[in-house]
């Protein structure tokens, strides 16, 4: 038996210097295609777009392009490169100020060392903020079904930065940690994107002159966790911060979605590091795991999301018209869907808002927002009452009144 036991430990060893070597094999082979691609004649002046999310394979993506930099001599660093972020102004509070931290950091290495390097963090338009939809519009907090969030929150500002480079530039590549291995889901929308013959990059689906590139699109998740655990970032310190942030979490992220195919995996239960306001997820557990971990003072955000997931289910709280002042019927005839939160509702969404901040370090809504509000609530009251005139004006010649 104690033989038996030398040979299992044996052969477990063995299997365990076969997956080094492996990934060993394959981080050269990424290094390599990563230096291809960059030094690639035909487009060498188009920039690079590396899209960031603060999550473990866009910091992978990201530190092997800055190593890769730094590997070439400075004439050879032509290629600008842009590291692109998102903030939806709702992120969980602790994820944002990590990925902060990160962009500072990298941000004032890149500096100091000349790389050709560009920080950039975009935002929804005020007018497209999750406050102003929500309590602006009325639109209720997001579902499964009508989530209304991901376009405007964050496929709009990244696309418009991307498309504001193929403006300037003519084309743009844009670099991606996404992997077959992420999920099933991820997969079959990867094998939906095919290569351009004889490249390794595939034009975005919704972005004209934007190519799309993944350089770590087979490593596993035991792979990426492994190589960043082995290398220290260029930019200083460790990944000590990121590892604590997934233990603390308990798990996924919400990648930057740059693509309408990718917007699945944004408030789904595997991406839990999403908006701290997501009521697509029935609960919001990296949130929880934060309080878990010590970070009560967050509690009083997952009570609002818990408050506003509920509030959102009682009629009594939604117009009867939707926006365009339609009323719309379910399957069964009869029963009304419901429209946009009323007017005291949204009222009184702003007023437990602005007390929950009230205890809190953190701005959870900012002026700019509730003046937007404020201007699209007179808006809306405006158009209601011109609709009921108009309406009553029809009414009075159809009966020659
Ligand atoms: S995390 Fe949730 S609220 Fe945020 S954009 Fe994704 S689906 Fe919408």
């Amino acid at each position: 038996m104690k033989q038996y036991n030398h040979l299992r430990v044996k052969i477990v060893s063995d299997k365990k210097t076969d997956n080094l070597r492996e990934l060993k094999e394959n981080l050269i082979c990424i290094k390599k295609e990563l230096l291809e691609e960059y030094k690639s004649y035909t487009s060498k002046l188009v920039p690079w777009i590396v899209g960031y999310s603060g999550g473990k394979d866009s910091t992978l993506v990201v530190q092997l392009v800055l190593e890769m930099l730094l590997d070439l001599p400075p004439s050879d660093r032509e290629r600008e490169v842009h590291i692109l972020c998102n903030d939806t102004l709702v992120e969980s509070p602790i994820l944002a100020s990590y990925i902060d931290k990160m962009l500072a950091k990298i941000k004032s290495f890149a500096d100091d060392v000349h790389l050709p390097v560009f920080v950039v963090k975009t935002t929804p338009s005020i007018n497209q903020t999750f406050w102003v939809n929500l309590i602006g519009r009325g639109y209720p907090p997001p579902t499964r079904n009508f989530r209304w969030c991901t376009d405007r929150m964050k496929i709009e500002p990244t696309s418009n930065y991307i498309q504001s480079k193929v403006s300037e530039k003519g084309e743009v590549i844009l670099l991606l940690g996404v992997r077959k291995a992420e999920s099933t889901n991820r997969a079959n929308s990867i094998k939906r994107h095919k290569n351009i013959e004889g490249t390794r990059l595939n034009p975005h689906s919704d972005l004209k002159g934007c190519l799309v590139f993944r350089p770590i699109i087979d490593l596993s998740t035991d792979d990426v966790w492994l190589l960043l655990m082995q290398r220290n970032p260029p930019w200083g310190g460790s990944h000590r911060d990121l590892i604590t942030l997934y233990k603390n979490a308990g798990g996924g992220e919400c990648p930057l979605i740059v693509d309408k195919s990718e917007a699945p995996s944004c408030g789904s239960s595997s991406s839990r590091f999403g908006c701290w306001t997501c009521t697509v997820v029935k609960k919001d557990k990296s949130m929880e795991g934060f309080v878990e971990s010590g970070h009560e003072n967050l509690e009083p955000l997952l009570d609002f999301r818990d408050w506003l997931s509920n509030y959102r289910e009682d009629r009594k709280n939604r117009m009867l018209e939707r926006r365009n002042g339609r009323i719309t019927l379910m399957d069964d005839g009869e029963t009304t869907v419901p429209g946009p939160f009323t007017f005291e509702a949204r009222e009184e969404i702003l007023n437990k808002l602005m007390k929950t901040q009230e205890g809190l370090e953190i701005s959870l809504i900012s002026v700019f927002e509730i003046d937007r509000i404020k201007e699209i609530w007179s808006e809306d009251s405006i158009a209601i009452a011109s609709r009921h005139i108009a309406a009553h004006e029809a009414y009075k010649a159809r009966r020659n009144i």
